[in-house]
């Protein structure tokens, strides 16, 4: 039989190849800003349309490429980086499988500028599906400038598979922003169609942290330094109180570059210890410096999980490290903190006319009457108990229903009969621990979670605006500019529609702020940026972990997040109002997720634990 091996061609080659290497748009930003940087470049720009489907350009004043070396950095296992087998064990580049240019101009149509210092021309190459179309000299500035077109254009089964344009571009940002905060040295720029999405200038890694996040992450981070033969550990984390309910700025980088350990990150959860309860989660940002031969970044083809020789130390190191900072800034917190105030960040793009806020004033606006809106779902009578008795009667057999289990006992507990005829019994309401809402029935007790009642109030009211699709809202007397971070803002623009449905009037601003012209009705008094920040946090978790629609996760974050919380005192009248519309709710006996808002107590069980 004749023999059936044979070789691969190359372009094929390749294009399996770049299965591993370029995933998403992501993975090709993140090659070519890399490429950039092992390029001695100290400015680059991003550029993406699409989401990176339709256009990815990076743009470079690094050290350029010669005419041979531009043609060659396209084939496969082209690489400058290393020459031998032992460079592998002390590598200072990010790149060095020379696969990545292979990779990406198997699958796109990719366009190469580039010029070295000294030439006076450049080169130009374009590269379709790992063929050279054309070859030119050509005029370019210093550095390199790659063009990456209709990517997986010959792929179709892997274009298919994108998601939709804002999760590409989060990704998208997600890449930039690891590379560029351990790289604070460096100026970036990224525009997204056309707008200005960050615009970072050189500086000290805490600046580029607060360039990235917000000028509010300042005041949050406690600094981290500890210098050990085996590593050099320098960063910050973020003090508890400031600690987050999801995962969200966690960064671990090895020798400048990102990487995902969970055994790492538990050294430093560890070290906060007593500090913060188990769904808290700091953020950090640690760089770590370690000999290269004692690490191996090789086991994984992205490249961001790497093995170290010596794991279990480098946990004690971190976690000693950061219990130490916070203890020093438990004790000393002025004299631990230098602050930097000279921040570099760009409040506006550059030749961008300064836009007076616009100003809209309502003028039937009274600011000392607090129905000024009527809310959508009034309560039916100013007498609260009857309502529950004859609530209870209407839906008893709904809240059987309702299957969880664990909190059934206490439904029929609440569903326990009494007697309705004497209304005249006006009852006093009694507030405890500024948390519960006391009140005396005819056959026992009630007790009403003041935040829980008010969420359920909430939840009701936003789920029947997303679903007509109108809400009501209050024009703000002052409107307010909120900065977000750009993750955060790529999240508000997806949300629009019905952000602005729930209430909120918003025109967005330069790169990642908007500006508030009108809120919920129930908002009027809240810090607004708080209340935003909180409902996208809470989306955001709900989304990972419990995977809701769209309409009810927005409605319970909402909610969660606008809801008057445990520790608020509140007047006779704001308890009344609070217990009627809890009361006038289709389903007040529990939140969305099945805890209870109420408790109720009959005087028989009082009776027996008084041993009558
Ligand atoms: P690797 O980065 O692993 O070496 P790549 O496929 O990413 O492989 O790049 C191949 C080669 O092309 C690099 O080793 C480098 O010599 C050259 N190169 C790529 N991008 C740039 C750039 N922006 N500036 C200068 N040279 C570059
Ligand atoms: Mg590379």
């Amino acid at each position: 039989m004749a023999d059936i091996i044979q070789l691969l061609p190359d372009a094929v080659a390749n294009q399996i190849a770049a299965g591993e290497v370029i995933q998403r748009p992501a993975s090709a930003v993140k090659e070519l800003l890399e490429n950039a940087i092992d390029a001695g470049a100290d400015t680059i720009s991003l550029v993406i349309k699409d989401a990176g489907k339709t256009l990815i350009q990076v743009n470079d004043n690094g050290s350029g490429m010669s005419e041979t070396d531009a043609r060659l950095s396209f084939e496969r296992h082209a690489t400058s980086k290393i020459k031998h087998a032992a460079d592998l064990f002390n590598l200072n580049t990010k790149g060095f499988r020379g696969e990545a240019l292979a990779s990406i101009a198997a699958i796109a149509h990719a366009e190469l500028k580039t010029r070295k210092e000294g030439n006076e021309l450049g080169t130009r190459l374009i590269v379709e599906g790992s063929e050279v179309k054309e070859q030119e000299v050509c005029s370019t500035s210093i550095g390199t400038s790659f063009s990456i077109k209709n990517l997986f254009y010959n792929v179709p089964a892997r274009r298919n598979f994108l998601k939709s344009n804002p999760v590409e571009v989060k990704h998208i940002i997600d890449e930039f922003q690891r590379v560029a905060l351990v790289h604070a040295d460096i100026n970036f720029s990224m525009h997204n169609n056309g707008n200005e999405v960050l615009n970072l200038k050189k500086g000290s890694f805490r600046q580029r942290i607060v360039g990235i996040f917000g000028d509010k992450y300042n005041q949050k981070l406690v600094p981290i330094a500890e210098e050990t033969d085996l590593v050099v550990i320098e960063g910050f984390a973020s003090k508890p109180e400031f600690a987050k309910k999801t995962r969200g700025e966690q960064y671990f980088f090895v020798n400048d570059r990102f990487i995902k350990s969970n055994y790492l990150n538990h050294a430093v959860q560890n070290a906060f210890d007593q500090l913060l309860s188990k769904d808290q989660f700091p953020s950090y940002f640690l760089k770590l410096s370690i000999d290269p031969t004692k690490i191996d970044i090789n086991i994984h083809p992205t490249k961001t999980e790497i093995k170290f020789e010596d794991e279990r130390a480098i946990y004690a190191i971190i976690r000693t490290a950061v219990k130490q900072a916070l203890g020093k800034f438990n004790i000393a917190p002025t004299l631990d903190f230098e602050q930097e105030n000279s921040f570099n960040v760009p409040l506006k793009r550059e030749n961008e006319p300064v836009k007076a806020p616009t100003i809209k004033v309502n003028p039937n606006y009274n600011p000392f009457e607090t129905k000024t809106v009527a809310s959508p779902k009034k309560p039916r009578t100013e007498n609260w108990e009857s309502l529950y008795n004859s609530f209870e009667k209407d839906t008893k057999d709904i809240v059987e229903h309702l299957e969880v289990e664990e909190h059934k006992e206490e439904q029929q507990v609440i569903a326990t009969n009494w007697d309705d005829t004497e209304e005249e019994e006006q009852k006093a309401l009694l507030q405890l621990h500024n948390k519960y809402i006391l009140t005396q029935l005819k056959s026992g007790f009630l007790i009403v979670d003041q935040q829980r009642a008010h969420e359920r109030i909430l939840f009701e009211q936003y789920i029947s605006h997303l679903a007509l699709g109108k809400g009501v809202s209050q024009q703000l007397l002052f409107p307010e500019t909120v900065d977000f971070t750009p993750a955060d803002a790529e999240l508000l623009n997806e949300l629009a529609k019905e952000i602005e449905t729930l209430g909120f009037n918003m025109d967005k601003v330069g790169r990642n702020g908007f500006i508030v012209n009108g809120v919920p009705a129930e908002l009027t008094d809240q810090n607004i940026k708080k209340v935003m920040e909180g409902l996208l946090e809470q989306f955001k978790m709900n989304e990972s972990e419990l995977k809701l629609k769209k309409h009810e996760n927005l409605a319970i974050s909402m909610a969660r997040s606008a809801a008057i919380k445990s520790g608020k005192k509140l007047s006779a009248e704001e308890m009344n109002k609070l217990v009627d519309e809890l009361f006038a709710c289709e389903m007040p006996y529990t939140l969305p997720n099945g805890k209870p808002t109420i408790v109720s107590l009959n005087v028989d069980d009082l009776n027996q634990q008084f041993d009558y």
